[in-house]
């Protein structure tokens, strides 16, 4: 579970999360949607504690993050960008994560499971954008965290790939584990996700289920649904 209360942060004046107020129960998939610039990586950047909030507390499982660090042993993370050495081989990239996170880890099955083996011996500058993302996504669910953060997860995979991760995801759920995933693909949304948090300069427009969200906007797919919620219409 993860409590997050009164968080918030900004740039210079710039405010950027405005006391947030947010519940995230175990073993759920969460959407966290809004457009560019909304407050997404900034709240997962805050999760992680890559970001130190101006106020407010996060507690994992009761626990405050703040000041602490072991707790991000209990998280995977996939980056929307990751900036490996592109002269490492997927190889070495999954050995030196391994060895850094001294945790035990699965890559075989996943290696297996995105047809990566001919890639093994590649350099990471030689892949192509796809699999360099397969790459990151063994990367993400080699190890066995209660809480997985997934930031656009399915950009550039081919269809063989998305369903994969589709069938990962539902199972990582299945499992108990809490899931945050950013994405642009309202059909993931409307395939996996149990709840959506839809940011808005920096606050929660809305947080629901997706029958919920349907349901208050009136709408049939999540897609419209969200296109309600980003352009409120004013009462006439
Ligand atoms: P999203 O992930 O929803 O696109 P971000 O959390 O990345 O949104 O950014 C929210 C706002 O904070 C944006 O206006 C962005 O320009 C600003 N911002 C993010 N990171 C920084 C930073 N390190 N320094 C200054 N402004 C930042």
């Amino acid at each position: 579970m993860i409590e997050i209360s009164d968080l918030g942060k900004r740039y210079g004046r710039n405010p950027v999360l405005s006391s947030l107020e947010l519940e995230l129960a175990s073993g759920r998939i969460y959407a966290i949607l809004g457009p560019n610039g909304s407050g997404k990586t900034t709240l997962i950047k805050c999760l992680l504690g890559m970001v130190v909030p101006d106020q407010g507390a996060i507690r994992i499982d009761g626990q405050p993050i703040r000041g602490r660090w072991r707790y991000r042993n209990r998280i995977s993370y996939l980056p929307q960008i990751a900036n490996f050495p592109g002269n490492l081989t997927v190889r070495e990239l999954i050995r030196m994560i391994e060895d850094l996170r001294q945790a035990d880890a699965d890559s075989e099955n996943l290696v297996e499971r995105f047809k990566l083996e001919p890639h093994l011996d590649k350099k990471l500058n030689a892949l192509s954008g796809g699999t360099r993302q397969k790459v990151n996504l063994v990367l993400a669910f080699m190890f066995d965290s209660p809480l997985l953060i997934l930031d656009e997860p399915t950009t550039g995979l081919d269809p063989a790939a998305l369903i994969r991760l589709k069938e990962m995801i539902r199972k990582e759920k299945q499992r108990g584990k809490t899931i945050l995933i950013t994405t642009h693909i309202m059909q993931i949304v409307e395939e996996l996700a149990d709840e959506v948090v839809y940011l808005l300069e920096g606050e929660i427009r809305f947080k629901g289920s997706i029958r919920q969200l349907k349901e208050v906007t009136r709408q049939k797919t999540v897609e419209h649904a969200i296109a309600v919620i980003a352009n409120p219409q004013p009462d006439a």
